[in-house]
């Protein structure tokens, strides 16, 4: 039978390839990084951990934690990596939840969780930013053959959280066919190769960086720079040796207002991808003009994994996610009679395929209500498909106000606020009102040195929106809230503004 993953991934490595290198002078072929995982997987082996046993991860960006991921696919583990900025209380939750044999964090955080992870049965070992640590001195002491577990299509690979930008995480049970068929056809679609070279600046904890980067990469035999973070500097300078990038709208926004992106800056260039959250049209003209590359904003979640794109060589159109990926079934239903909605129309998001996950971690009914009965998952995006067969994602169905028996999508109602020569951004949300049900309130922030008040919206806004679209409220803030994927929270500020419209007593 093999190993579904690993088999698939081999048919590509050339040992003496380049599978990744580092800023710095680090470097690795996908021959040494076949041997690096394989030490990992006979370390996993040697601390008991079975086919089918979780493996948690909370550790810095480096090579050897991608090490780590391809040794739990070897060794048959069910890899969960863990959101390095969760704290103990955090990780109290995930660590009880998913019930992992080993719990990996770096040497800092060992104490605080080897207490914790005592308490579920779980044992910790410790791998750090710079490759240290327990696990890496087992790993070192190991020999470099392995014989990969075998593993099927649907045998599950991974248990990956969901950001929790709209409540507590889910976890999502990704299956080897899941991430396989999935990166498979991302290289095809986005046409990888072997010669192409990735700047990953993005998290490894994370749907976008660990199995869209991670993966495109090694299914296609190309190479990576691993950078620890994103920053704009340092990938305008490793442009000259890349051919792509993937990351979330924010690089593209501190990019494009970079005076170092030029077309011969990104000349080598040849795939600037988007996602995770909303590309404004905005920063897709800009960076466009400044750098001569379109952006190509594609659109997925933990649950679906890369589901829609934009086309590699068709038109890529600011403000839509472009097409369903081949094998990819994408339709539109209304959120209460669940009746398939015309093109154009604003309803729930579902989709169906190979790429959709095996259901919520523990969550049998929490699944069950999330799937429909032929198949199709409810993503909880709202959205629509144009004439031409785009897909444009409106937001999320939780954040779709009310107000006074009237739908109004808060994306509308931001993108005329961000057109404001004054505003930077805004987040449009629904607060409890007594006379409305809700009150479409924005939370505004402006440009460095801007002044508008709330009359000046409020009259500007008049002239361009229905009456009931028109916010009750405008609040004007220094920053919004996000979260380590840089997606506005929502739930954050409908708490913080709860009790705005509230009649005193
Ligand atoms: P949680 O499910 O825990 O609330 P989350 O939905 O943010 O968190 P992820 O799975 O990381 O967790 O994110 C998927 C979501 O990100 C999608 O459902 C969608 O709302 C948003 N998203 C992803 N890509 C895009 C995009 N290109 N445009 C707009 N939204 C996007
Ligand atoms: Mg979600």
């Amino acid at each position: 039978m093999g190993n579904h993953m690993l088999d698939a991934i081999r048919a590509n490595a050339r040992p003496d390839a380049l599978f990744l290198k580092t800023a710095g002078s680090e470097r690795w072929t996908y021959g040494e990084m076949l041997e690096a995982s394989g030490r990992m997987a006979r370390a996993l082996v040697a601390l008991s951990v079975k086919p089918g046993d979780r493996v948690a991860v909370q550790a810095e960006k480096s090579p050897q934690a991608l090490m780590l991921y391809i040794a739990c696919l070897r060794a048959g583990a069910i890899y969960l990596p863990l959101n390095t900025a969760y704290t103990l209380v955090e990780l109290d939750y995930f660590i009880s939840d998913a019930e992992p044999r080993l719990v990996i964090v770096s040497t800092a955080a060992e104490a605080g969780v080897a207490k914790l992870a005592s308490q579920y049965g779980a044992h910790v070992e410790t791998l750090n930013g710079d490759g240290s640590g327990s696990f890496a001195d087992l790993a070192a002491s190991q020999s470099a053959e392995f014989t990969d577990i075998e593993r099927g299509p649907d045998d599950l690979a991974a248990i990956l959280y969901t950001s929790g930008t709209t409540g507590r995480s889910k976890g999502a049970m990704l299956t080897h066919d899941n991430l396989l068929s999935n990166a498979l056809t991302l290289c095809d679609y986005w046409q990888f190769t072997s010669e192409d070279r990735l700047i990953h600046a993005l998290p490894i904890f994370h749907t976008h960086g660990l199995f869209v980067a991670t993966n495109v990469v090694l299914l296609s035999g190309a190479s990576m720079i691993l950078l620890p973070k994103f920053d704009a500097d340092e990938v305008l300078h490793l442009m000259s040796q890349a051919t792509a990038l993937m990351g979330v709208p924010t690089f593209y926004v501190r990019l494009a207002q970079h005076p170092g992106l030029t077309p011969e800056a990104a000349s080598g260039m040849r795939l600037f991808i988007s996602g995770s959250a909303p590309l404004l049209a905005e920063t897709h003209e800009l960076f466009k003009a400044r750098s001569g590359h379109a952006i190509l904003e594609r659109y997925g979640m933990t649950e679906t994994n890369m589901s829609v794109s934009n086309p590699y060589e068709g038109e890529r159109i600011a403000g839509t996610v472009g097409f369903p990926l081949p094998g990819v079934e994408l339709r539109i239903v209304d959120q209460t009679t669940s009746d398939l909605i015309a093109n154009d129309g604003i309803g729930m998001i579902e989709v169906r395929g190979p790429n959709v996950f095996k259901g919520y971690w523990r969550m049998p009914e929490k699944t069950r209500a999330e799937f429909r009965e032929d198949g199709f998952f409810i993503t909880g995006d709202l959205g629509k498909v144009d004439s031409r067969g785009y897909v444009h994602i409106v937001g999320r169905g939780k954040d779709l106000i009310i107000s006074g028996g009237f739908n109004v999508y808060p994306k509308e109602v931001e993108s005329e606020i961000d057109l404001f020569d004054e505003v930077d951004e805004s987040a449009v949300i629904g607060v409890s009102h007594p006379d409305f049900g809700e009150g479409v309130t924005a939370i505004v922030v402006l440009k460095n040195g801007a002044h508008l008040n709330e009359t000046e919206v409020l009259a500007r806004l008049s002239e361009r929106l229905a009456r009931y679209k028109q916010p009750k409220a405008i609040i004007f803030v220094d920053e919004l809230p996000r979260n380590t994927m840089g997606k506005v929270q929502k739930n954050t500020l409908r708490d913080r503004y709860a009790d705005l419209f509230k009649v005193s007593a």
